[in-house]
């Protein structure tokens, strides 16, 4: 059998186009491999139904009609987005048997294509959480060490792909849930400028920074997918069109380093890493700049002030009377919500509510939640400028390589401070993705995060690009 674990996605396409192999070979040889690990648990469901569709294509090629971009590309969606009459729990004991009613845009995007969404993959619950344990299906492990964590929220799509038991999933990120998980086990995941992919029937916690997102093991692969995600949708009213400014591609870039993160990146342990990510700019013909970004140090504070708060208001339609499950014990209306809040939500989505509550309350609202989002503003407006100094930022993805299992799980605080590098670029709406670069102390991946001004994607990817042809090149 091929290996279509190391093929390209548009390669894949190709051989299923001309016939070289059936759609239905491709998406059994990744259902057996998802059987094969199952003991990751990165996978929590595989749709085995769906042989059919791939089937249809194959039928649909034998008689020379047109078939899609994705033609026959197994996909595998996180637990958070809806593909009708499948089952979405978003790792919840509250949603565990929720069967969505409709597709997201999302789905629907891809099935246009005649891609097979075939599988979901684990995350924390409710997408809160950076290392995939805050899961009723149980932590999901690291592709390169089975004793540390995937990282998370999107913990399960980053480990299937870089297990290889799918070309592509898709993962979503609302302080750093798809360039987490990608870093910590060595494969490339984009959030893109807030609004490019519509976040209809997506469940987030916090709308107004969560975006979905390609994974894949390549920057090709990552690109083309999310060409085909992205797009204005009238189900979503924050939804935008986006060029990427493929206008803006150049031959050498001015590459930002942030001045208020410079004192932080050198007290870490992979600096090394990140110093050796410069010089390979450097050679490259990059110029490095050091830019100014003053609040970026604050934004951390400012995303677990926000978040929460929306998670509060987004969370309270989840009573135990509509979606969610009711408790069993429940004697009148007001047992209805609180039991089945109680008995439904896991620990980080309690506290999660109870921050959010804190934040909003009268007595707290203008000394917390009115300053984030004054601080919001102010970071929004110094990225701006920032990006009038260069063409995109570096930064470490993680502070570190992938933690043990069990390591940070009593200790929300060391938790969120891992979000450190990923949230300034989701509470400002740019664009960021974290590439594959070296590796740490024990010997685990490492990611690098570039970040773009609002809608240049095209430049991102060719900086990365200029960064992994480096690599090569050195052998690093
Ligand atoms: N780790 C972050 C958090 O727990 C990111 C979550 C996310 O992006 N969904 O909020």
């Amino acid at each position: 059998m091929k290996e279509f674990d190391k093929m390209g996605i548009e390669e894949i396409v190709m051989g299923i186009k001309s016939q070289h192999f059936k759609s239905e070979e491709v998406l059994q040889f990744f259902i057996k491999k998802c059987e094969e690990n199952i003991d990751y648990n990165a996978v929590i469901e595989v749709f085995d139904d769906c042989l059919q569709k791939a089937r249809d294509i194959d039928d649909k090629i034998l008689r020379g009609e047109k078939v899609g971009l994705l033609a026959g590309i197994p996909v595998a969606i996180k637990d958070n987005i809806l593909c009708k009459g499948r089952k979405m729990s978003c790792a919840s004991k509250f949603l565990q048997d929720f069967v969505s009613p409709y597709s997201s845009t999302v789905v629907e995007k891809l099935e246009k294509e005649d891609a097979i969404i075939f599988a979901r993959t684990n995350m924390d619950e409710f997408a809160m959480g950076g290392s995939c344990e805050n899961s009723i299906y149980g932590a999901c492990k690291n592709a390169h060490d089975k004793t540390c964590v995937s990282g998370g929220s999107s913990g399960g799509s980053a480990v299937a792909v870089a297990l290889g038991l799918c070309p592509v999933a898709i993962g979503t990120d609302t302080g750093g849930s798809i360039r987490q998980p990608s870093s910590f086990n060595g494969v490339v995941g984009i959030k893109p400028t807030y609004g490019t992919i519509s976040r209809y029937g997506i469940t987030a916690f916090a709308s107004s920074t969560d975006q979905a997102g390609p994974i894949t093991k390549s920057l090709e692969d990552n690109e083309y997918v999310l060409k085909i995600l992205a797009g204005k949708d009238k189900n979503d009213g924050t939804s935008i069109d986006n060029d990427f400014g493929a206008r803006g591609v150049k031959q050498s870039y001015k590459i930002g380093i942030c001045k208020e993160l410079k004192e932080k990146i050198e007290r870490l342990e992979t600096y090394y890493n990140f110093k050796g990510a410069i010089k390979l700019l450097e050679d490259k013909g990059c110029e490095i700049v050091e830019v100014s970004v003053p609040h970026i140090v604050n934004s951390l504070a400012c995303y677990y002030i926000l978040t929460p708060a929306e998670a509060t208001s987004n969370l309270a339609r989840f009573d135990g009377v509509k979606y969610t499950t009711r408790s069993k014990t429940a004697k009148n209306v007001d047992e209805v919500f609180i039991k089945s809040r109680s008995e439904g939500f896991g620990r980080e989505v309690k506290r999660r509510i109870l921050l959010g509550n804190f934040v909003l309350s009268s007595g707290y609202f203008d000394a917390y939640y009115n300053k984030a989002k004054k601080l919001q503003t102010l970071l929004k407006k110094e990225f701006e400028l920032a990006f009038q100094e260069c063409d995109c930022i570096l930064t470490p993805t993680t502070p570190n390589e992938a933690f043990e299992i069990g390591g940070k799980i009593n200790d929300p605080i060391s938790m969120y401070l891992e979000d450190l590098f990923t949230v300034p670029a989701s509470i400002s709406g740019i664009p960021a993705i974290s590439i594959p670069f070296g590796k740490g102390k024990r010997g685990l991946p490492l990611g690098l995060q570039i970040m773009g001004a609002n809608r240049t994607e095209k430049i991102i990817y060719d900086v990365a690009k200029i960064i992994k042809g480096g690599e090569r090149d050195a052998r690093i």
